[in-house]
């Protein structure tokens, strides 16, 4: 039967799957380099600070290196991007910091094109900022979808008139029997059958 609570409770549903959908896209995207590029050992030939525009004016950084690496038999130097892209600009200069550092970074490239590579994973993203908030937020939706189907229930009947009314009310407004005692049930004929043969027999 559908009920206000059932369908409240199907739209949480359907938002807690968008949600989880979301949350596996987006980790997808930043495991998927490590699993299915090759992974080589790079040498960090340098560093630097990019961004790019998003549409809303805001500007977006990351942190490009530098390398030199062998992939496919072939030796090649490119510059790499990192996976991080983020509004803060600390942020990206902290990796890049991190990233200059090193003389040697892993790198993942791919199958497809060995010149275009990933710098290391961004790991840290699977476990902080939006992904498991989204994740949270499909927790919530679920439990949420099972508390307003159990309590968002629809109207009750009247015992007398049969009109829906509110669950609260102590009177019916349509026939103004009272709801709180016990209304008594419309009085129908009873059918008594009495069986033909087989009567009790002294
Ligand atoms: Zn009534």
């Amino acid at each position: 039967m559908k009920t206000p609570g059932r369908i409240a409770a199907l739209v949480c549903w359907a938002l807690a799957f968008i949600c989880v959908t979301s949350v596996f896209w987006q980790a997808f995207g930043i495991v998927r380099p490590a699993l299915f590029w090759e992974s080589a050992s790079a040498q960090m030939q340098g560093t630097r600070l990019s961004f790019t525009h998003t549409g809303d004016a805001h500007l977006v950084f990351y942190v490009e290196a530098k390398v030199r690496y062998s992939c496919k038999g072939q030796t090649l130097e490119t510059i790499g991007a990192s996976d991080l892209h983020t509004l803060e600009f600390s942020e990206a200069r902290r990796l890049q910091r991190a990233i200059a550092k090193e003389s040697q970074i892993r790198v993942y490239c791919s199958p497809d094109d060995p010149s275009k590579v990933r710098l290391a994973l961004d790991y840290p993203r699977l476990y902080t900022g939006w992904i498991p908030s989204l994740f949270a937020g499909a927790i919530l939706l679920v439990g949420a979808g099972f508390w307003l189907r159990r309590t968002w229930l629809p109207p009750v009947r009247c015992g007398r008139c049969n009109m829906p009314i509110k669950r609260h009310y102590n009177y019916c407004p349509h026939c103004r029997v009272s709801l709180r005692q016990s209304v008594p049930a419309p009085v129908t004929e009873t059918a008594h059958q009495i069986p033909h043969d087989g009567l009790a027999q002294s």
